[in-house]
C-alpha cells in the first residue's frame, strides 16, 4: 500500500507526495526519541521507530571542553526544542557547530532552533548539500508540501469512509491502520513544517574540516558519493565514534537518487576508520562493521545484476523482474511486513533505477 498512496519517505525527494489534513492548529502525537550515551560525552538521539513514511534521521551532540557539535537537527522542530533543553542539561557549553549530514529535510528542519538557541553556531556540509538543499528545501519541500496536505489526507479519509483503495479493492485491515496513522501523523506534521524556519549552512567544506571543542578533536569529512552527492561523515577520534548520515541506514538503506557504485567504495573508506561505536541516520547504535558489510553486499550485488541485466540488452521493466535480493531483503527486514515493504520501495525500487541508469549511462550527475 505504501507502494500505491506514494507518500512521503523521509528521505525521499520525489516530493509528489504528502499528505493531507484540513486544520490542525497543534500538534497532537508529538514524536519521540530515546537519548543513548554512547561515549563519554558523545549522546545519540536515536528517533523512534516510525509508524508510518514520515520520519525523522536520528541526531548526535559531542560535548567538548568548550563547546558542543551537533551532527543533525531532526525533522520536527518541537522534538529539536526539546532536544536542544537536553542537551542544556547535559553542558553549560554553546553548541558551536552543526552539521548537517546530507540536504533530506528529515535530517535538518531543526537547523532554524539552534540558530535562534545559540546566534553564534556556524552551519557545516558539503557544498553539493547546501546547493541541493536551498534549491529543493524551502519550495519544494517545505512550501509544497504544506500545500499538498489538506488535499492528501482529504483522499485518505474518503478512502477510510469508503472502506475501498484507489482501483476499487476493499482495504485490508493493514491499510485501514495505515491510513487512520499517516491521517495522524499528518496531524502532527503540518505545522511542525509550519513552524520550521528553515536555515542553510553558513559554512561548507570540500573534504575536511577539523574542529576543536577543546580539547576535544571533531574529523567532518566527505569521503566520497553515495547515499547523495555531498554526504558528510563525523569521526571523533578520542572515542572511536562515527555518525554516518545515511550512507548507514538500518534495519534497510534507502537508495533515492542514490550513486550505488561509488557507495560501495565510499563505505569501505568508512570501514577503515576503525570506529567502535556508528551512529546510523536512521536505526540503532552499532558497535560494529558487520552492517556496512552487509550494505556492501548488497549494493554490489545490485550493481552486478543490473549491470548483467543492461548487457543482455533487458529493458528497466525486464531488469526489475530479473534482479533478485530476496536473500538480502530476508536478512534485513526479517519477518516483518513493514520493512519487508520498507526495502522494497526505499531501497530495491531506487537503487535497480539508479543502477540501471549507471550502467546505461556511466556516471550520473543528478539526484532525481
Ligand atoms: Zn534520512
Amino acid at each position: 500500500m505504501m507502494r500505491r498512496t506514494k507518500v512521503v519517505t523521509c528521505c525521499c525527494v520525489t516530493l509528489a507526495w504528502l499528505v493531507a489534513i484540513s486544520c490542525f492548529a497543534q500538534n497532537t502525537i508529538p514524536k519521540t526519541y530515546e537519548k543513548v550515551k554512547v561515549a563519554e560525552g558523545v549522546y545519540a538521539f536515536i528517533a523512534e521507530e516510525p509508524k508510518t513514511e514520515i520520519v525523522s534521521g536520528n541526531s548526535v551532540a559531542v560535548i567538548g571542553d568548550d563547546g558542543v557539535l551537533v551532527v543533525d537537527t531532526m525533522h520536527f522542530p518541537s522534538l529539536t526544542r526539546r532536544m536542544i533543553a537536553d542537551i542544556k542539561q547535559l553542558t553549560d557549553k554553546p553548541v558551536r557547530y552543526v552539521v548537517n549530514t546530507h540536504w533530506h529535510p528529515d535530517h535538518l528542519m531543526g537547523n532554524g532552533e539552534y540558530k535562534q538557541a545559540f546566534p553564534d553556531v556556524v552551519i557545516l556540509s558539503t557544498p553539493s548539500t547546501r546547493e541541493q538543499m536551498e534549491s529543493q528545501v524551502p519550495t519544494t519541500y517545505i512550501r509544497d508540501t504544506i500545500a499538498q496536505i489538506p488535499a492528501y489526507v482529504k483522499i485518505l479519509q474518503e478512502h477510510l469512509d469508503t472502506g475501498k483503495k484507489k482501483d476499487g479493492s476493499p482495504l485490508r485491515p493493514v491499510d485501514l491502520q495505515h491510513y487512520q496513522d499517516l491521517i495522524e501523523e499528518s496531524k502532527f506534521f503540518l505545522p511542525e513544517l509550519q513552524q520550521a524556519k528553515y536555515t542553510p549552512p553558513n559554512q561548507t567544506f570540500d573534504q575536511s574540516i577539523t574542529v576543536y571543542l577543546g580539547k576535544r578533536q571533531v574529523n567532518v569529512m566527505f569521503l566520497g558519493r553515495g547515499n547523495t552527492a555531498g554526504d558528510a561523515v563525523i569521526y571523533v577520534p578520542d572515542a572511536k565514534t562515527l555518525m554516518t548520515g545515511d550512507l548507514v541506514v538500518s534495519p534497510t538503506p534507502y537508495a533515492f537518487g542514490s550513486f550505488l557504485t561509488e557507495w560501495v567504495e565510499t563505505l569501505k573508506k568508512l570501514e577503515a576508520l576503525g570506529a567502535t561505536t556508528i551512529v546510523p541516520g536512521h536505526g540503532d547504535v552499532q558497535h560494529d562493521t558487520s552492517y556496512i558489510e552487509e550494505l556492501i553486499s548488497l549494493l554490489q550485488s545490485t550493481t552486478s545484476q543490473v549491470q548483467q541485466a543492461f548487457a543482455q540488452g533487458l529493458s528497466l521493466d525486464d531488469t526489475r523482474k530479473k534482479v533478485d535480493l530476496s536473500s538480502f531483503r530476508r536478512q534485513m527486514a526479517g519477518d516483518s511486513d513493514k520493512w519487508n515493504e520498507v526495502f522494497h520501495t526505499a531501497y530495491e525500487v531506487p537503487a535497480v533505477e539508479r543502477a540501471y541508469r549507471e550502467a546505461k549511462e556511466g556516471k550520473l550527475n543528478d539526484e532525481n
